[in-house]
This record gives structure tokens, sequence and C-alpha cells, in this order.
């Protein structure tokens, strides 16, 4: 914590209590809890050292605690060598939050009155009815001006910011993982200098745990208050650090018992150990963030290692230049590759356990100036072998889905640009389909995983295996479906259609920004339209939204603006009619005329970034009478377009919407993916 902000000394003209009613209504005890315990007489201070209390402090004279706290605050002043804490407080946390946030008097009155019916409402459980949360929830002030207040109130220091990294974990885990969660608390450090512990707070109220902290540090202790998502992450950070260097060796000791014969070899790599343990930690810590690639890349001072998360490319760590040899070196012997050859390009693969994952790594070095940029995509099995039913399709679209996969002839087109997941779609789409008694031949440009059971074969220019001969030899081997990586030539759509037209289901991806572009792309590389609309059965378009993180996602009432521009109608928004598709979430969606969006700075759960993996979004085009008759006459893909919504299909911003609708993702996400989707 290298910031630690104290409240402002309090103005002693306002701790002549409430005068005004506004003042007086937050100290009414539906207040409760929320503005701080009610008082307490002197004799039932619950304090071990309530007899330390000043006199000051024991009638509650706010304008004697700057003089008594004296240095307490994790700048580590020495003047004060004990914590005294107050069991009551003059002010009420509404009246202070008036006074310092200019809270207004009616906002406060609201929120009592909601506070007042939800714990009327919610029985003993006083779970999200604070005064200060409820505030925070109205937008009416921001969390840190509620503990500012609450350091006012509470006479206790305030800091803003906490780095896990200056935690001393031994001093932390002196008390439990579960007990520092439950109570929301961490211990900082010991001052040098008194040896008093810091111990971050987030609810003030909970000075009475301290009691166990002392007994457990066996000293003094001085709470500070800090935002209780940075407790929580601090928390989560500073006690998995053991845990994850133990996993690690854990994972290491593994790798290093399987590749004992590769390394022996490696006799020019005296010291190999601790270049083994930084790339095993680097493609170790790319699994838990989830990453899909990691960046090797070599500059002309170091090699940077980033990776990309949630298609974000971020950089996670440097290496110095003296070891950018030893550690490409070490990439490649565990892809296979030849660590001699420099010069050329190679592509190779590594399939590890990682932290109990089956991950797939391959692996492609390009040589540069600077010396061999390597590129390994993760390519989780576990992950990717899903159903069509885990893909986020609306209830509807995934019965339409099904349906068309279980034809026995014609195509289906899954359109998007790179980086969209329609290979993920296409997976799914043939493992749900795969079974013993049905054949399924795959050409890939490259086979991104190996399905059990299917035989896939990998396009190869050099000996003429390309897309369309592939299918041609297919069609001999008495296939019942095919999957064509990709369409992108006039031969392709000709096999693939003539594969159709003789009795199988094709799948395959197009490069089109919406599903009717599609059929106008496939008239326009000179097929003709009849044989499209004979073949062609849906075309499905679709683009990867970040899903909310559940556990910081903000409840908040969307601008009539928004809902216009997601094309959901503001009256019946707001009055709780507007109806859309049912989709599979994980959490609850929020209530009517409210929506979910991202919380800024996130928590621990997704890192920091609000969200945490992705979903995607749909817009599936059904080549129903009307579209047919349209392509026939080679109509554009505007016109084509309106039929098929004529005909109930729903835009990929539509669907964006339905899926905003059910807090799955945020209107910011849908706008930024669906930007080109014009009605
Ligand atoms: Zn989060």
């Amino acid at each position: 914590m290298s910031t630690s902000e104290r409240p402002p000394k309090p103005d002693t003209s306002d701790k002549s209590d409430k005068s005004g009613p506004a003042a007086a209504r937050p100290d009414a005890p539906a207040a409760g809890r929320a503005s701080g315990p009610p008082p307490l007489p002197s004799s039932v201070r619950p304090l071990r050292d309530a007899g330390k209390i000043s006199a000051a402090h024991a009638v509650g004279q706010a304008g004697a605690a700057p003089a008594a706290r004296g240095g307490v605050g994790v700048s580590g002043a020495a003047a004060k060598k004990v914590f005294v804490p107050r069991p009551a407080a003059p002010r009420a946390l509404g009246g202070l939050l008036q006074k310092s946030a200019q809270l207004s008097e009616a906002v406060l009155l609201e929120a009592l009155a909601d506070q007042e019916e939800l714990r009327r409402g919610g029985g003993a459980t006083t779970e999200g009815t604070r005064l200060g949360e409820l505030l925070v929830k109205r937008h009416a002030v921001t969390e840190e001006q509620v503990l500012q207040a609450l350091g006012l109130q509470f006479d206790l220091p305030v800091a803003l910011e906490l780095k896990p990294e200056t935690v001393e974990p031994d001093l932390a885990q002196r008390v439990p993982i579960n007990f520092a969660k439950q109570h929301r608390l961490l211990l900082l450090r010991r001052q040098p200098d008194t040896g008093i512990v810091e111990v971050a707070i987030a609810d003030p109220t909970a000075v009475h745990v301290l009691d166990d902290v002392r007994r457990a540090v066996g000293g003094d202790v001085e709470p500070v208050l800090i935002p209780e998502g940075l407790i929580v992450e601090a928390i989560n950070k500073v006690y998995s650090r053991d845990r994850i260097d133990a996993e690690l060796h854990k994972h290491e000791d593994v790798a290093e018992e399987a590749e004992t014969e590769e390394d022996v070899d490696l006799v020019d790599l005296n010291d190999e150990a601790p270049i083994i343990r930084w790339v095993n930690s680097v493609i170790f810590h790319a699994v838990r963030m989830r990453a899909s690639d990691i960046h090797l890349e070599p500059h002309e001072k170091d090699l940077g290692v980033r990776y990309r998360v949630d298609n974000v490319l971020e950089e996670y760590k440097r290496a110095p230049r003296n070891f950018i040899n030893s550690i490409t070196a070490r990439v490649k012997i565990m892809a296979g590759l030849n660590i001699a050859e420099k010069r050329l390009p190679q592509d190779g693969r590594i399939r590890r356990k990682i932290a109990g994952k089956d991950i797939d790594m391959r692996v492609a070095t390009v040589p540069t100036g600077y010396g061999e940029r390597i590129t390994i995509r993760l390519l989780d099995r576990s992950a990717v072998l899903l159903n069509l039913s885990d893909l986020g399709f609306g209830e509807d679209h995934l019965e339409t889905m099904t349906e068309m996969i279980n034809r026995p002839h014609g195509i289906i087109l899954v359109t998007g640009p790179t980086g969209s997941g329609k290979t993920t779609t296409l997976y799914a789409a043939l493992s749900q389909i795969n079974t013993p008694d049905i054949n399924i031949l795959t050409v890939e440009d490259p086979v991104e995983y190996q399905l059990e059971g299917i035989s896939q074969i990998q396009v190869n220019p050099k000996i003429e295996l390309t897309f369309a001969s592939s299918i041609r030899s297919f069609l001999r081997h008495d296939p019942d479906v095919i999957m064509v990586g990709e369409i992108r030539d006039q031969e392709t759509a000709g096999m693939a259609i003539t594969a159709s037209l003789t009795g199988h289901l094709v799948l395959s991806t197009i490069h089109t920004n919406d599903a009717a572009s599609a059929v106008t792309r496939l008239i326009d590389m000179g097929i003709e339209p009849f044989l499209v609309t004979s073949s062609l059965a849906t075309v499905l378009a679709q683009r990867l939204v970040r899903r909310l993180c559940a556990a910081c996602r903000e409840l908040y009432r969307p601008t009539p603006l928004e809902l216009e521009r997601l094309a959901i109608p503001v009256d019946r928004f707001f009055s709780g009619d507007f109806k859309v598709a049912t989709y599979k979430t994980k959490a609850p969606p929020p209530p009517p005329g409210m929506l979910y969006r991202r919380h800024e700075g996130g928590c621990a759960t997704c890192s920091k970034r609000g969200y945490t993996g992705r979903s995607a979004i749909y817009e599936l085009l059904v080549i129903n009478d009307e579209v047919r008759e349209l392509s026939l006459r080679k109509t554009d893909a505007t016109t084509l377009k309106r039929a098929a919504l004529r005909a109930g299909m729903r835009t990929l911003r539509t669907d964006g919407a339905g899926k905003v609708m059910w807090g799955i993702t945020s209107v910011e996400e849908v706008m930024l993916v669906t930007a080109e989707d014009k009605e």
C-alpha cells in the first residue's frame, strides 16, 4: 500500500449532533448496521482494551479523535502504539456523506426507505442492506466516499490501495484463509518499530474479530479501512502464492521426469534447470490466465513474453537478452523441433497435462533479425469438445441447429471474421453427430484439434492437396458428413455443392460479415444461383463477446439511448414487457427494467477484467422459400436480409441484445462486435 489516505480531520463544528431532520433521520434505528453500531454505554464496550479508551473517545467526541489516533495508519508513524477502537460515532454515515459527498437528502431518505423495506423483507439477514452499499448501487456516492466517511465515523485510517506484493505472506497466513475471507480482513505487515500488526478491514463493524487476530499474532493490531474488492483480491493473491509455487514445482517434477530422455543430448546447456523452470512457468501461467496464445518475441535488448487473453494481447514478462537462445532451444526441444535449424520457420507440437487440463500446444517459429520468434497456440482439449448447447445459442437457435446437423444432406455454413469462433462451432456440431455408425471426414487448414473417431486431413498445397481435391477424393470413401475448413474459391464451393447434392451433409465456413452475404458470396464466386439454393440449408453468422464476470458485474438502469442502440423498445423494457429468446445462463438475469454492466476495475475472480471467458452471438439464416426465390434472381444481400428478418431471423445485434437482457454480456461488448451490423 503505497498511498495511505487518512480521512480529513473532522470538522468539530458539525459534531454538534443532529441539528436538522436530515441528520436526525440517518441515526434512526432503521439505519442500523449501515450507519454504524448503535452507541453503546461504556459499560458494555465489547473490546478487550476498552480500558484504554480515552475520555474523549468514551463520549464519542470526534474532534478529539485525531490527537488520540496519532499516527495510526499504514504509513506507520510511531506516535500511536495501541489501536483504540471506539464503539460509537457521534455522527451517522448518511449525515457525513451529505457533507463530504454532496449526497442529497432526498436520495438519502430514499435509500433509507429501501433499506428499511429490504430488512423487513429479508428477515434476520442484513446482507446487501447496508446504507453505504445501497447508496453506491444507486450511484449516489462512490465506494471511496463511503469508505472515507466510514473512516471518519469510526475514526479509522483509510487506504484506497493495497499492493499484494507488499503483504508479508507468512504473517498473513497466521489467520486461516477462510477466516480472512469471511471477515474480509488481511494481515498486512508488522511495523518494525512497534511490532504492531496492520490489518486491512473492509467493514468497520468487524473490529470485534480483531480480538481473534490479536491472539493469532500474539500482539497488538491496527486496523485500516480498505475497499472490500481490494482486500478479497489481495487475499486470493497472498494466500495462493504458496499454492502456485507448490503446484508449479509439482508440475516441473512431472515434466522433468517425462523429459529425461529428450534432455540427455542437451550437453551444451549446462545449467538448464532454471531455463526449464522459466519456460514451464510461462506456459503454466498462460494456462491459468486462460491465454489462447503465447508470444516469445526477441528484441534488441531482451525477450518479451506476451499472452493473448480473450483476444487481447498483454505483456506478461521479459527475459534478458543472454537467455534468448537457451529459452528458444528449450521450447523447440519440447516441441520436437530441430534446434540447430534457425533460419527456417518450423512447426511443432507440445502436449502436456497442466493444472489438471489436457493442453495441446502448436508451436511455430520464424526467424527475425533478433533471433527466432516463437508463437505457441494453446488448445485446451477439455474446452473444445463442447456440445452445441454449451456455445451460447438461444433455445430456438439451438433447436434449429440441432435439426439442421441431423439432416442427411445439405450445406451448413458458419460465417464471421477470423477469431469469431467458427471452428469451435463446427467441432461442436461434429462431436454432437459423431457416432460409430456415421462416417465423418474433415479437411482443414490446419487441423486444430484431433477429434476421436473422425478422419481429419490437413491441406497441403505442395502436394496439391487442397480443399477441393480433398472433397473429390473423400467422395470415394463413402462419407456421411464432410467438414471443409473454409470455402474461399469457386472450385471448393463447387465441390461442396456436388457433395451436398450427392447426399452428404457438408459443414464449412466462409468469410462474410453477415449470414445473407454468404449466399450472395457463393453466387459471386460464380456458382449458379439454383445450385446454391438447392444445396444451402442454413447460414450461421457469429461473433464472440466477452462474458460479464458474475462475481462483480453491476446492476444499473440503462439510458433510453443505450436501449435504442440495441433496438430494445424503451417503454416495454422499463415496464418489463419486453421478452427475448431464452438463453442458458450460469448467473441469474437482471430484474425487469435493469441491466448488468462491467464493473470498472473488475475483481479477483476476473483478474480485474470485469469479464470472464467468452460466449457467442448468432444470426441464423434458414433458407426459406422467399430467400430462395430472391437468391434465384441474384438479389442483393440487403434485400435477402430483410426477407429473412420478416421471417423471424434475429440479427447479430438483436441476439446480442437478448444476451444483454439475460445478463450474460454487456451493451458495450455487443456494440463493439456488431459495429457493422446495420439493419
Ligand atoms: Zn469480476
